[in-house]
This record gives structure tokens, C-alpha cells and sequence, in this order.
């Protein structure tokens, strides 16, 4: 099985992905984790990629599609993958019809104004890279799961969450359009329960 997640900014796609990831046993591959391992390991990537992530802005069509391409050739991807962050403007999901055939797009949806709360009360594991929220995990300095550091995403502070989201009206819901033109958007409501937008999805993915 092939899916693509859509959603805004702080939507859940990287929640819902980690878990969709584990009962449907193929890979999650988050755009932006990738460029925020090539940005603390100092790839050539990783320099690129910082100049555009630390203004909110999308990193170049031609490097992150280079990037996707190469991924889903590795071995892992052979029985399917998830797509959590790609495509995320309209030129990235046409290069993409040109070099693999998806199954289904989902597109988690909450209301705008929910979404600044989300991500600047975001933390983030710096070992096993799970998403939590300060509303309920309080100040609590270490990963429920693993143990490791809990950090906040410098991408995540009001000034640069307020450019992505402009970035994503005007660059990324557009990808919505496009794969619903395709026949394969399925929207899901986000702005539930974790387990209950889990279910959802997994009642389209069969
Ligand atoms: P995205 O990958 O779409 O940017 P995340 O999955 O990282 O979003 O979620 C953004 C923030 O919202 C995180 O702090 C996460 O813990 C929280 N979150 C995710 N799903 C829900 C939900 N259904 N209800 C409340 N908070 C959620
Ligand atoms: P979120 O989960 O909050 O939507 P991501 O981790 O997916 O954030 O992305 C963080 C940043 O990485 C984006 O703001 C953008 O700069 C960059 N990025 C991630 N995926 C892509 C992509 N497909 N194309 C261009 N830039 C991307
Ligand atoms: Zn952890």
C-alpha cells in the first residue's frame, strides 16, 4: 500500500503516520524529518534545506524531489510506504505522477485556528522523534515512550508558524484539489481523538 497524508501544519499527519506506519508495517517517511537529520548531521542537504525551513518557506522542488525519488527506491519501500509531508505544491505532486502510482491520499483537516496552538505546544522526541502536546504532557521534560529529550522544533515559534501556514494556503492546499481531481482524496476530520481520527483512517485504508 502506497498513501500519502496531506494536512496543515500541525494537523497529525506525523501522529497519525507513526501510528498508521506500525499497524500496516511499511515505512513513514516524513519529508521533514529527513531534512532535519541531514540538518543536524551538516550534509550539503542539510545546509540547503535550513535556509529555507528556519523562514517557514519550502525547500526547492528539485532537491526534495530528488530526495523522495531515491527513498522510495530502498528496499524498505518494496511492499508500499506512507508519505507524511509530500508532495506539498502542485509541481512536486506532478513529478511524482511521473514516477510511482499511489493507492490513496489522505487529507487530515481541523479548523485554521486550531492549528497555532498545536504547533507552537508541539514537543518533539530528540531520539525516537514522536510528537507530543504540552496540553497533555504538562512540562514534563522527557519522551513518554522512550525516555529521550523532549525539544521544541525552532520551526515552531509563533513569527515562523504563522509563514508556514501561509505557505501552506497558497502552495500546499492546492495538492488537495489536485489528487481529488485524481479520485483519490479521502479527508478526514482531525480535530478529534487521536485513536477516533486513527479509526477513520484506517476505515478508508481497509
Ligand atoms: P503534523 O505532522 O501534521 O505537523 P503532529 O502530528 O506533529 O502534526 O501534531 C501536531 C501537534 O498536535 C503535536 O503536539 C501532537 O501531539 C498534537 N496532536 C496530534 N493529533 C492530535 C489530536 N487528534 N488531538 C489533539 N492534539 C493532537
Ligand atoms: P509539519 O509536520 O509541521 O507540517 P514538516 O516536518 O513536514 O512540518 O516540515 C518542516 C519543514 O520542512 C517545512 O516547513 C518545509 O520547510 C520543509 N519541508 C518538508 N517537506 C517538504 C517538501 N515536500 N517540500 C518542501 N519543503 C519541505
Ligand atoms: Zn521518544
Amino acid at each position: 500500500m502506497k498513501v500519502v497524508f496531506l494536512g496543515a501544519p500541525g494537523a497529525g499527519k506525523g501522529t497519525q503516520a507513526a501510528l498508521v506506519s506500525k499497524r500496516y508495517n511499511i515505512p513513514h517517511i516524513s519529508t521533514g524529518d529527513i531534512f532535519r537529520q541531514n540538518i543536524n548531521n551538516k550534509t550539503p542537504i542539510g545546509i540547503v534545506a535550513k535556509s529555507y525551513i528556519d523562514k517557514g518557506q519550502l525547500v526547492p522542488d528539485e532537491v526534495t524531489i530528488e530526495l523522495v525519488k531515491g527513498r522510495i527506491l530502498q528496499d524498505d519501500c518494496k511492499n508500499g510506504y506512507l508519505l507524511d509531508g509530500f508532495p506539498r505544491d502542485v509541481a512536486q505532486a506532478e513529478a511524482f505522477l511521473s514516477f510511482d502510482k499511489i493507492d490513496a491520499v489522505i487529507d487530515i483537516v481541523i479548523p485554521f485556528d486550531k492549528l497555532m496552538r498545536r504547533l507552537t505546544g508541539r514537543r518533539v522526541c530528540a531520539s525516537c522523534r514522536e510528537s507530543f502536546h504540552v496540553d497533555f504532557i504538562g512540562s514534563l521534560q522527557v519522551c513518554p515512550k522512550c525516555g529521550g529529550t523532549l525539544t521544541q522544533r525552532a520551526d515552531d515559534r509563533p513569527d515562523t508558524v504563522a509563514k508556514r501556514l501561509d505557505v501552506y494556503t497558497e502552495q500546499t492546499a492546492p495538492v488537495s484539489r489536485f489528487y481529488e481531481e485524481h479520485g483519490l482524496l479521502h479527508r478526514i476530520n482531525g480535530d478529534q481523538a487521536i485513536e477516533k481520527v486513527f479509526d477513520e483512517i484506517v476505515k478508508v485504508l481497509g
